[in-house]
């Protein structure tokens, strides 16, 4: 037996008893008659005591323990005299009377503690120390809890969980696929699924009526923070459902995951359509945890002799509570901040509302104190504010904005960790005009079903009035991140090979690409609709964390490696000979 209690166990109401533990060697420390060590396991830590005087080559044997070495110890519980309110099982010490070394190990390259000197590349290449660490084994734990009350909820409301094949052909929604050849169809290739989401449309035509899968998709993206080529969907399709049904279901299993995993209550969750949300926040995720509202000024900004604003379509602003401190050293700095090609504003214009009431602002020149006055009225700002205005092209000016919103939030300290604000996001455009490749794109994907209302301009030929067309699809945002999305689905077979065609599909591409979709549509498709989930990332969200990696036991880089298993590698000769593969590159 290797152990009576984990690390984590051992209370004041233990003393007394004699108790074997097992873990890893956090630290120890040596204080000539006394050696402390501090022993670790996936439940805590807990302190052992050696004592010279009791057993001397006991205590020799301790002091030689390395970090992170595997040790059982058996003692007894005693009371500590020197407490750590900070640790669970800060009460106590073991007081060690045998001690056996399982297995030794080398200096790690990095401190096992929860904060750690280790940079990201040397954490990924020995990943599994970095896992040894608390803060992160507890992600693991909250995920494990998430998928668990993911799988209860949606179990108590009817839904199947069915697997879907990893080894599929090219899903078209937006990303690249990652394909891997096929050894027994020569010069032929799967695609890995960048999300299961014709094969959930395909169950419901066969009639399973409601689907689930915590599943794998991979994406062949340039990576960020937040992105990894393989990330985890909570994916879900409901038969026989409008909209409205498919809001409540899933509003209601983020409350339950809130409720089960936080034990926070999340009261219902507001609506926006996207126009507003543009409007409003220049985002179609905007961060509902501070205000900011965007403020238009265009009609009091122009004619009054200031060229850059009577240029623009759009003079647009936000107003910073209690920043007009801000000195001319911060504003110009915001202003090279804004002007960084990742940005691309051309300038920034600020008042400041001062605390005694007059204002002052960086185009004096073209307007009086009372034009600026009647600009800080209009923005509901109190004297102390500081107004932030941006112009030019107004979607472009509106994206801009979106980011200074943000940035002030930071600076301010507004995004509050703890503090949740969900938000449905609806009617997107179906369709979006790309000027380059002189086509539409779908915003979502191609099954996504128009709003009924907009149905009938589907027809039409005029590129204003399809980009016009409203989309049946709804986002659900948390903090400033999409954490779902969703669509109910075209299941009309004509309505579908139309979207296709729009979307710049022959008829015969239509038919290679999505012939068994559309082919399925004719054998009796339900009305349906669903949703996936990104995972990963509501694991972040949820622990207010911006980093998707520490919630996935085994990231890639920003390269898209693995650095502990050094992937992807050159494969031997034979196999390519096998898959009739020929590279042109040789690996460096
Ligand atoms: N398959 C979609 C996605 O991966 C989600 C959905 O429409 O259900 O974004």
């Amino acid at each position: 037996m290797y152990r009576t209690h984990n690390c984590g166990a051992l209370r004041m109401e233990h003393i007394g008893q004699e108790v074997k533990l097992s873990g890893w060697v956090q630290i120890g420390r040596d204080f000539g008659g006394l050696t402390f060590i501090d022993l670790r396991d996936r439940y805590g830590v807990t302190q052992l005591v050696f004592n010279m005087e009791d057993d001397a080559a006991l205590c020799e044997q301790a002091r030689k323990l390395g970090r992170e070495f595997v040790i059982s110890a058996t003692g007894l519980v005693r009371e500590r005299s020197n407490k750590n309110p900070n640790r669970a099982t800060g009460d106590i010490e073991i007081q060690v009377k045998q001690l056996e070394i399982l297995n030794p190990s080398k200096v790690p390259p990095f401190t096992i503690e929860d904060d750690t000197d280790g940079g990201d590349d040397l954490r990924m290449k020995y990943r599994y120390l970095d896992l040894r660490r608390n803060s992160v084994q507890q992600n693991f734990v909250f995920r494990s809890k998430l998928a668990l009350e993911t799988r209860k909820y949606l179990s108590d409301h009817q839904f199947l969980e069915i697997e879907t094949p990893f080894l599929i052909k090219t899903t078209p929604e937006g990303a690249r696929d990652f394909v891997v050849p096929s050894r027994m169809n020569q010069g032929q290739f799967y695609a890995l699924p960048q999300s299961p989401q014709t094969f959930k449309q395909i169950l419901m035509v066969a009639g399973m009526d409601r689907y689930f899968q915590i599943v794998k998709c991979f994406r062949d993206e340039d990576l960020r923070a937040d992105r990894q080529p393989e990330f985890t969907q909570i994916d879900c399709e409901m038969a026989f459902v409008d909209r409205e049904t498919v809001l409540q279901t899933f509003e209601g299993l983020t409350k339950h995951l809130f409720k089960h995993t936080l034990g926070i209550d999340l009261p219902d969750f507001p609506r926006m359509n996207y126009d507003e949300a543009m409007r409003r926040y220049g985002s179609d995720k905007p961060d509902l945890r501070f205000d900011m509202e965007f403020v238009e000024l265009t009609d009091l900004a122009q004619g009054k002799g200031f060229p850059v604003f009577d240029a623009a379509e759009l003079v647009v602003g936000i107003c910073a509570e209690g920043q007009a401190a801000y000195s001319r050293k911060q504003t110009d700095e915001l202003t090279e901040w804004l002007k960084r090609p990742q940005i691309g504003a051309k300038g920034l214009v600020y008042v400041k509302y001062e605390a005694d009431g007059s204002v002052k602002s960086s185009v004096d020149k073209f307007y009086s104190p009372d034009d600026l006055k009647a600009w800080c009225e209009r923005f509901g700002a109190k004297p102390g504010d500081l107004l932030l205005l941006l112009c030019g092209e107004a979607e472009k000016t509106r994206k801009q904005l979106n980011e200074l919103r943000l940035e002030m939030a930071r600076r301010m300290g507004l995004m509050k960790a703890g503090d949740f604000k969900p938000l449905w996001v609806l009617d997107f455009p179906l369709l979006e005009w790309d000027d380059d490749s002189q086509r539409f794109y779908a915003m979502h994907h191609p099954f996504t079903a128009p709003l009924p209302e907009d149905a009938p301009k589907m027809a039409s030929s005029d590129r204003n009035e399809l980009k016009s067309i409203r989309a049946n699809a709804y986002d659900i945002v948390l903090n400033g991140s999409e954490i779902g999305g969703g669509s109910i689905r075209i299941h009309d077979r004509d309505l579908q090979f139309r979207n296709f065609s729009l979307l710049g599909f022959t008829d015969e591409e239509a038919e290679a690409k999505f012939g068994f979709l559309l082919g399925a549509f004719e054998f009796g498709a339900p009305p349906h609709g669903g949703i996936a989930f990104g995972f990963d990332r509501l694991c972040a969200v949820m622990n207010g964390q911006s980093s998707i990696r520490d919630f996935i036991a085994f990231p890639k880089n920003n390269q898209g490696r693995d650095m502990m298993i050094d992937a992807p590698s050159a494969i031997d000769q034979s196999q390519m000979d096998e898959l009739a593969l020929v590279v042109k590159v040789k690996p460096n």
